[in-house]
């Protein structure tokens, strides 16, 4: 390897950042992070902290997990790749959905389409649900939609149904026919409503609304996260997510699950459709299939999507990834899955997420730059900063980024995106790990 010196010179001068200016780059050098243990990743000067952000949501098992790391080695050894596309398969994919079926079970899905993640799998579940309406003979229900602030990764499908402006006033034209209801968030929101149960019953009328206007037989699906995680972490009430399905039901759309973030034990549960106890048409999954490890993702399918899609011999599914099934991400996830069911990872993401829960509500007691805290469903936690929690004025980014900084010198890399700090931490977090995240928090306010 390069030295540090070399490392540190060139960083941020030859490589483009995701969801970063490459002047800010070159002015703000990014940490460079070269090593990791359990929950805990170090930097190239040697500083070791608790990694508060779990990679991107997705390191659940932490930077350790052996088994996962074997299971790579040896499938590199056996078989480093072979395709899924038409006439050839590998062992190590039909193992795979084989286990995906059996866990997925109680959310109604039954096969997988295997991507290379998360911006994959929603493009996937977007096509699909128009060729089933093609199939059944409905091939004008073409259009989509989705939450104001949902986040549904980065092609050009998935932008399309982004809810964040950010991620699409760059790039737009996007994808016609998307649109957009009114997100459950109880902070802000068009209605001025606080009460949860009150917004999520707006929100619904709102989605009833859009659909009578753009007429029902005109609309594909919808797809939304069970719990929005990039947006700032927005829990809907209880009653929002069933609502939603039977409305859609009622409506002949399909209803798409993103639970890129939320599918194996993230939020405490089994998966996001398990904790609201909806059953999707779709669920697009990705990151901690493989704990990271690898590039994967899947697209469970459920019994609508089987029926037509088995049920009609020209039904062919015009599109793939050359990664498909990649027999060494397969691998991976076949680990990952093991390990996951073996240390029943929800227990530990419902209480540690409970603790950095109600450890965040303790730190806006104490800090006013603290406006809002959610979470309470495992461990996906995010508090929003304002200028003034009075008028709820927003924050402006140099003081975000000093809270972060001064968090990392206290030992925990937490994420800033916009206002919001999130934590999404490895679901085998100790308790004494999440207390350390809430005082290198605390530090981190107190600066500001
Ligand atoms: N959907 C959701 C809900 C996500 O959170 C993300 C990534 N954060 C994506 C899709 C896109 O996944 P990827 O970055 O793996 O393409």
């Amino acid at each position: 390897m390069k030295d540090s010196n070399f490392l540190k010179e060139h960083n941020g001068k030859l490589m483009w950042h995701p969801m970063t200016s490459p002047k800010d780059t070159i002015d703000q050098p990014p940490k460079i992070i070269t090593g990791s243990h359990g929950v805990n990743i170090t930097d190239i000067d040697g500083h070791t902290v608790v990694d508060g952000v779990g990679g991107l949501w997705n390191v659940n098992l932490g930077y350790s997990c052996q088994p996962v790391k074997d299971a790579i080695a040896a499938q590199l050894n056996e078989l480093p790749y072979y395709s899924t596309f038409r006439g050839t398969s590998n062992d190590a994919a039909i193992e795979l959905s084989y286990e995906l079926n059996q866990f997925f079970a109680p959310d109604g899905l039954q096969r997988a389409f295997f991507t290379s993640g998360g911006s994959d799998s929603v493009e996937t579940a977007l096509r699909l649900a128009r060729q089933y309406h093609k199939l059944r003979g409905e091939p004008g229900r073409t259009k989509f939609l989705s939450l104001k602030k949902g986040y549904h990764g980065t092609h050009m499908g998935g932008a399309s149904v982004n809810g964040n402006a950010n991620f699409r006033t760059a790039y737009e034209p996007l994808l016609p026919g998307c649109f957009h209801i009114p997100a459950p968030y109880t902070y802000r929101n068009p209605f001025n409503e606080t009460d949860p149960e009150k917004l999520a019953q707006l929100c619904l009328q709102a989605l009833e609304d859009e659909i009578a206007f753009q007429g029902a037989g005109t609309i594909a699906a919808m797809i939304m996260e069970p719990i929005l995680g990039a947006g700032g972490v927005i829990p809907p009430h209880k009653s929002f997510a069933p609502k939603v399905q039977e409305i859609c039901n009622r409506n002949g759309i399909l209803l798409i699950t993103d639970e890129v973030i939320t599918a194996f034990g993230r939020t405490g549960a089994w998966s996001g459709a398990r904790l609201w106890g909806i059953k999707p048409d779709m669920m697009a999954t990705a990151k901690a299939i493989t704990n990271g490890y690898f590039p994967f993702g899947a697209v469970m399918l459920g019994e609508r999507m089987v029926e037509v899609f088995e049920g009609n011999p020209s039904a062919k599914i015009g599109h793939g990834y050359t990664y498909s099934g990649h027999p060494v991400g397969a691998a991976a996830a076949l680990a990952c899955l093991e390990e996951t069911k073996r240390l029943n990872v929800i227990d530990n993401a419902a209480a540690r997420g409970t603790q950095l829960y109600e450890g965040c509500l303790a730190l806006m007691e104490k800090h006013n730059i603290i406006g809002d805290v959610r979470g309470g469903h495992g461990l996906m936690t995010a508090i929003e900063m304002v200028s003034d929690r009075a008028t709820k004025a927003p924050i402006d980014g140099p003081t975000t980024a000093v809270v972060q900084e001064v968090a990392y010198q206290n030992g925990a890399m937490v994420r800033v995106s916009g206002p919001n700090l999130i934590l999404s931490p490895p679901l085998i977090l100790s308790e004494d790990e999440a207390s350390t995240i809430l005082s290198a928090l605390d530090a981190g306010f107190a600066a500001v």
